[in-house]
């Protein structure tokens, strides 16, 4: 049997090489099953690090980890109008609720920790584009 191809054997390549040696990578490596549908990697900077990290611990401890739901998928984690986004897919009937309960909580939390350094920040608005930022941070611009 061979294997399907790929389509996305290049963004994959690319995030592995720009995560390696980061927590993005140790994160990846503790949750090989349910992070291998992150094509792009973890699309957040390292404020949020705590908050990517815990959305995950929760998430393991409340599902009773990979094995028992080893069909879960992330399929992106990104910063989108200014808060963490976790989209996910093949969540079934019984882990939807605890996965939606889990990711308003990350959410939640990305509303107040500056992406660029975990401090307490505000949603702000610079040149029309949203994010968390603290008051070191506001007029940083920010990328990956
Ligand atoms: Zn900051």
């Amino acid at each position: 049997m061979t294997a399907l191809p790929d389509d996305f054997a290049e963004e994959r390549a690319a995030a592995t090489e720009r995560e390696r040696g980061t927590w993005r990578e140790r994160l990846r490596a503790r949750y090989p099953t349910w992070t291998s549908g992150l094509v792009r990697g973890f699309e957040v900077g390292d404020g949020w690090r705590e908050v990517a990290e815990d959305f995950c611990r929760s998430l393991d401890d409340r599902l009773g980890g990979e094995a028992t739901c080893p069909d879960f998928r992330l399929t992106q984690v990104k910063q989108k109008f200014g808060l963490i986004r976790i989209y996910f897919e093949n969540a079934n009937s019984k882990s939807l609720p605890v996965v939606e309960q889990v990711i308003r909580c990350a959410e939640d939390r990305s509303r107040t920790a500056c992406e660029v350094c975990g401090e307490p920040g505000s949603l702000i608005e610079r040149r029309r584009y949203l994010r968390v930022a603290c008051p070191a941070h506001e007029h940083v611009s920010f990328s990956l």
